[in-house]
């Protein structure tokens, strides 16, 4: 809501982790909001809560192909549209290579389109990978990146870069008032356990006492911010009326590498669970960690939620998960 105008709000992406956080805070905040997502790996429990509210609706449609009529074109126009759809754990936007890319540069064009059509605000999801491996530390907004444009993670890095791109090109044709976010690590409730991103991971695998799975010497860090935390600056950045200069580093600058993150967890969770060592996958970058000064400035933001109290919630809920899929299985 605002200025006492019911805002309507299309979230792209918004059955998946963070998305339906984002879709949560829009509504509390007064929103109407159109989710649409492919189910590719989202979840319609993610949103079981919002849909008997009127002001909710939700699309199932995949962002590369033509948007579905009453949307593009159509007797709805969104106040903002904003673009999470896209796989974000590497087993899962490796498992269709072409399709990652073609939802970073396809989806983000007929969001895009959209966005130009209705008047709209657009804010583009993009992530900490497009600074690839980086030479720069902590990462600022300035930095070029140093990504592998052949290797197994392109799809993913270099589909976001396309997809800033182009978004930036709408921008500067005065097109659409465009934002982007450039997302670093985030965790946190309604992650997937068979997500394969580390939290997830560690977590439930010591909950389950299984082998907890290190890659590499595990050694490379990882700046993790708590999913409250980070659907608070994306809002903050889709609601900002003042231009944006270019794109936004949203993350937790509390850097720590995997063996501290997976001893963490040991001891929250109590697990006796024995620590084996994987290969590193191909093009893993060494460390990340967000400089979030023009986030600080710009949006007054940064993240309040510590490590440790933002992974004892997202413990509590795995364990809850893990309790309610046991029981569905177990009937
Ligand atoms: P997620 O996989 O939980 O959510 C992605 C959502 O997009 C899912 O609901 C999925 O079904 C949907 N989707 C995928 N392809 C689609 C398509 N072609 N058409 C329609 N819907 C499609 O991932 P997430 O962690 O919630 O990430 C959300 C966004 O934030 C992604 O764009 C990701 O790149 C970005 N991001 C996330 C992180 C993070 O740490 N979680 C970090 C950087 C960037
Ligand atoms: N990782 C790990 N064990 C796992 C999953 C991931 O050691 O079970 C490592 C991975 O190699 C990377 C870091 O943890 O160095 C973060 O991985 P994630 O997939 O969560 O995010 P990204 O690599 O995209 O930052």
């Amino acid at each position: 809501m605002r200025n006492g105008k019911r805002r309507t709000i299309v979230v792209a992406g918004g059955a998946g982790f963070l998305g339906s956080h984002l879709c949560d805070v829009l509504m509390s905040d007064g929103s109407q909001v159109v989710c649409l997502d492919s189910f590719l790996t989202g979840r319609r429990e993610n949103l079981r809560h919002l849909e008997r509210d009127p002001r909710f609706a939700l699309i199932e449609a995949d962002v590369t192909e033509p948007l579905p009529a009453g949307l593009a074109g159509g007797s709805l126009r969104p106040d903002a549209v904003i673009n999470l759809a896209c796989a974000a754990s590497p087993p899962h936007y490796q498992a269709d290579p072409e399709h990652t890319l073609l939802t970073c540069v396809l989806g983000t064009r007929n969001l895009l389109r959209l966005a130009e059509a209705s008047g709209a605000r657009f804010l583009l999801a993009s992530t900490s990978e497009i600074y690839g491996d980086p030479e720069v530390h902590p990462q600022t907004e300035s930095y070029w990146g140093n990504v592998n444009p052949t290797g197994p993670r392109a799809c993913y890095d270099e589909g976001k870069r396309a997809a800033e791109t182009l978004s930036f090109d709408y921008l500067r044709a005065g097109r659409v008032d465009v934002r982007v976010a450039r997302i670093f690590n985030t965790y946190g409730p309604r992650m997937r356990a068979d997500d394969g991103r580390v939290v997830s991971n560690v977590i439930t695998q010591a909950l389950a006492g299984k082998d907890i799975t290190v890659y590499g010497d595990g050694g490379q860090t990882r700046s993790f911010c708590y999913v409250d935390d980070l659907v608070d600056g994306l809002a903050r950045l889709a609601a900002l009326d003042t231009p944006v200069p270019g794109a936004i580093n949203l993350g937790n600058p509390a850097e720590l590498q995997v063996a501290e993150l997976v001893e963490r967890v040991r001891m929250i969770t109590g697990s006796r669970s024995a620590v084996v060592r994987r290969p590193l996958p191909v093009d893993d970058p060494r460390r990340r960690r967000p400089d979030i000064a023009l986030a600080r400035r710009l949006l007054g933001w940064s993240p309040r939620v510590p490590l440790e109290a933002g992974l004892r919630s997202t413990v509590a809920w795995f364990e809850e998960d893990l309790r309610r899929s046991t029981a569905i299985r177990v009937r």
